[in-house]
């Protein structure tokens, strides 16, 4: 209402026109907006009273506190009011601004407007490719690496290899564009310089979590229904490595975040498929079955909660999922050792790193998949627990590189490899909603980046052609010895 009548009194004023009004409104409209009623009416009216606010100030106030949401305002009358009522999620005054502005400069890149996608993609493409470059002070891989690179490479028996997916969904701007490089100081400081860093990697498949990191995991794009409880089609890195290397086992595990994910360890192919796949362990599950009681799940609702996009999808499980007894034993690891440590945890990804560090010390898996997911509770729409998930990723990482360097099993002849599986939607695509959701399949959710670290990878090199996110297990195939023969994508030379 508000919006709409500033629209009018600026028609009147002809400080806008009405095509304008229109456009602004429609715009409006195409945000995430849900409303909600104050609890009383009355109760408002002494709100705005007792804080000498306007009613509708007041308004927002009382939404803030009972929705337990940051206020955002550049009134310093409604902010101290927020403070008097011990409302403490705030933003200051000069992120709203700066939060407002960089909208408005998204929604007038009058240069963009009109251009064809394929155009627009590479404006921002060419755009990251700059500041990425410049956040890595890195020289190219070109003089380094030929296509010859990959001849020489010998298949070692001792070599290992961890991929982090950090995920899901992370766009540029909180990442490695300037507003974003305060949020990932882990990323930049420690692991970018030892790393050869590929900034152009692009994920030309279906933008869900479940069905996108298949893809990742077999180098081919998967199209089956992202919630669907179902195998990959295609073999996975997985089965390629234990099929192709007569690895036992015990040699390749994943620990996802959803029950979502309790197929990605092998693959329906008629050819690999059941046996020759990986554990896959969700820890999440195994906690939910490790708390005693039912109040204890629901203290500890945060870590359980199954994903962040759909509360109604439950999958049945299958595959090589394993269960709490088979945890115990894998990982000696009691379960009540396991539930007392869990319950101090903040987040899932947490977990997730807790169970992976315990496997690298228990079996030391030659090949190990971590799916890491906290960043997608973005599509709750609060941008600020969307931030902290990237933060906690960022030293997560960091600490998984930390334990394969003091690992004796690990250190010297571990590649990690860390990728988003997929950005997000851009803020000027109206279809999109920004950072919240990943619906559009424009370039910016769909163009991400990868690093990867290790004694076989050249360190503080950039890599800027484009490679896309099923060339990781023809790599992979590269760097172990087997062959990806069903994979799309090709062995990226510079870091194999
Ligand atoms: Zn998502």
């Amino acid at each position: 209402m508000k919006c709409a009548t500033a629209c009018r009194w600026g028609c009147d004023a002809r400080r806008i026109t009405r095509a304008d009004a229109q456009e602004f409104l429609q715009t409006i409209k195409s945000l995430p907006i849900r409303l909600s009623d104050p609890v009383s009416y009355d109760g408002l009216f002494s709100m705005a009273d007792r804080h000498g606010l306007t009613v509708y100030d007041a308004a927002y106030l009382d939404s803030a506190v009972r929705e337990g949401l940051p206020l955002a305002s550049l009134d310093n009358a409604l902010c101290k009011a927020a403070g008097k009522a011990g409302h403490k999620k705030r933003w200051p005054a000069p992120l709203c601004s700066i939060i407002a502005l960089k909208r408005l400069a998204y929604m007038h890149v009058s240069d963009l407007r009109g251009r064809k996608p394929h155009e627009i993609s590479q404006a921002i493409s060419l755009n990251r490719r700059n500041f990425l470059r410049t956040v890595t002070g890195a020289g190219s891989a070109a003089a380094f690496f030929g296509p010859a690179a990959l001849r020489g490479m010998a298949a070692s028996k001792n070599r290992k290899a961890v991929v982090v997916t950090f995920g899901g969904g992370a766009r540029d701007d909180e990442t490695f564009m300037p507003d974003g490089q305060e949020n990932i100081p882990h990323l930049l400081k420690e692991l970018v310089p030892q790393a050869t860093f590929l900034t152009n990697v692009v994920n030309k498949g279906i933008l869900g979590h479940y069905v996108a990191t298949a893809s990742i995991v077999t180098g081919v794009y998967e199209t089956f229904n992202n919630f669907a409880a179902v195998s990959p089609n295609n073999p996975t890195v997985f089965e390629y490595y234990r099929k192709d290397l007569k690895r036992p086992a015990t040699d390749a595990w994943v620990v996802a975040p959803s029950n979502g994910f309790a197929r990605i360890g092998e693959s329906g192919n008629k050819q690999y498929g059941p046996g020759l796949g990986a554990g896959v362990i969700l820890p999440k599950r195994l906690l939910s079955a490790a708390l005693s009681s039912a109040s204890d799940g629901a203290r500890y609702q945060h870590l359980l909660r199954d994903n962040y996009e759909t509360p109604l999808y439950a999958p049945s499980l299958a595959g090589r999922q394993i269960e709490l007894d088979q945890m115990a034993a894998v990982l000696k690891l009691s379960v009540d050792d396991f539930a007392a440590h869990a319950r101090n945890l903040v987040s899932p990804d947490e977990l997730s790193v807790y169970i992976a560090r315990q496997l690298m010390r228990q079996i030391s898996p030659s090949l190990l998949w971590i799916t890491l997911h906290d960043i997608d509770i973005a599509h709750s729409g609060t941008f600020s627990l969307y931030v902290d998930g990237i933060k906690r990723t960022d030293r997560l990482c960091a600490e998984l590189w930390q334990a394969i360097q003091k690992d004796p099993e690990y250190a010297n002849k571990t590649t990690m490899f860390i990728l988003p599986d997929f950005g997000r939607d851009s803020d000027i695509d109206s279809g999109g909603n920004g950072f919240q959701h990943h619906r559009t399949g424009d370039a910016v959710s769909r163009t991400t980046w990868m690093m990867a670290l290790g004694p076989d990878v050249k360190q503080n090199v950039v890599v800027d052609r484009r490679v896309e996110s099923t060339d990781l297990i023809p790599t992979l195939g590269a760097y172990f010895g087997f062959d990806a023969r069903l994979s799309t994508g090709k062995p990226i030379a510079e870091v194999a």
